[in-house]
């Protein structure tokens, strides 16, 4: 496994706040339903294929970064969208197809997601701000 895997992996378990947690629960739960539907042959572990997986300790990772913190926004209103572009059309894709499918055996969370993602986008804090002009300059 490539050192960078091992770092990205350790830091996406890092602990995250309830709000967050609540928020990768509910990726958890997209994730599963997609891997469940288009990825019957794999092997699982706790309810995803490897592929899959890897999806979801890139998002943790993401949610651990977020400039935003306990006011983000959803990931698909965000004006920073830090996810690379393989990662932001895989999140399309999963969110997509899991999105409607998650009413009946998630209620909670697809209700807590739809109110989630008619909320306003909020002001990026200034921390964020800062360490995006940083990464700006550095490109
Ligand atoms: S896409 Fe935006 S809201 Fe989502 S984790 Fe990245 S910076 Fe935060
Ligand atoms: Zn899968």
């Amino acid at each position: 496994m490539p050192a960078e895997t091992v770092t990205r992996t350790q830091k996406a378990q890092q602990p995250l706040s309830k709000i967050l947690a609540a928020e990768f629960k509910t990726i958890v739960a997209m994730t599963r339903i997609y891997c469940r539907d288009h990825h019957p042959a794999m092997e699982k572990s706790a309810g995803v294929c490897s592929d899959c997986q890897s999806f979801l300790d890139f998002a943790r990772f993401r949610l651990v970064k977020c400039p935003y913190g306990d006011i983000k926004p959803t990931c698909k209103q965000c004006p920073v969208h830090c996810y690379k572009p393989d990662r932001k059309e895989q999140a399309r894709i999963i969110m997509r197809y899991a999105g409607p499918r998650m009413l009946l055996p998630h209620p909670i969370l697809a209700i807590r997601h739809l109110l989630h993602d008619r909320r306003p986008v909020p002001e990026l804090p200034k921390r964020g701000r800062k360490a995006r002009e940083a990464k700006n300059k550095n490109d």
